[in-house]
Parts: structure tokens; sequence; C-alpha cells
């Protein structure tokens, strides 16, 4: 029971991480590796699924459970 809130937490704080940038709001640049949601694939786009929920997905899973990229939709991962 208590182990959700502290993936809540994480899964907050790693949003808050997250470096924004004004060019290309498209996109976001993360550090680390993400794993695709659904496949466990390298993750390609971190964005709102079909369920409303935020995932990270691979080309395929985006294609397939992701709305589109955009604000408040999805963006594109680039690794530094
Ligand atoms: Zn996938």
């Amino acid at each position: 029971m208590y182990n959700t809130k502290k993936i809540v937490r994480n899964i907050l704080g790693d949003k808050c991480s997250k470096n924004y940038s004004k060019k290309d709001i498209d996109s976001v640049e993360l550090s680390g590796k993400r794993k695709c949601d659904f496949c466990g694939k390298e993750a390609k786009y971190d964005g709102k699924t079909q369920n409303g929920k935020w995932a990270y997905m691979c080309n395929d899973c985006f294609q397939m459970n992701g709305l589109g990229l955009g604000v408040g939709l999805g963006q594109r991962i680039k690794y530094k």
C-alpha cells in the first residue's frame, strides 16, 4: 500500500527534473535511458496515452497508444 505513494513521488520528481527547451517544445532531453512502459524496449517518446496516463514509449507503442506530439500530449525523448 505504502509503495504506491513512493512510486508516485518518484514519477513526479522525474517530471520536474526534465529539461524543457523553448526552441523545441516537442522534445525533451533526458540524461538516463528510459524503457518503454509497454514493451520494455528503449523509449523514444514520453507522452499521454489513450487511457489518459503518461508513459514512456518506444516508436511502435507510441504509434499504437500515444495521442501525438505537442504541449500536453507528448514529447520525443532526446538522450544526452
Ligand atoms: Zn514499446
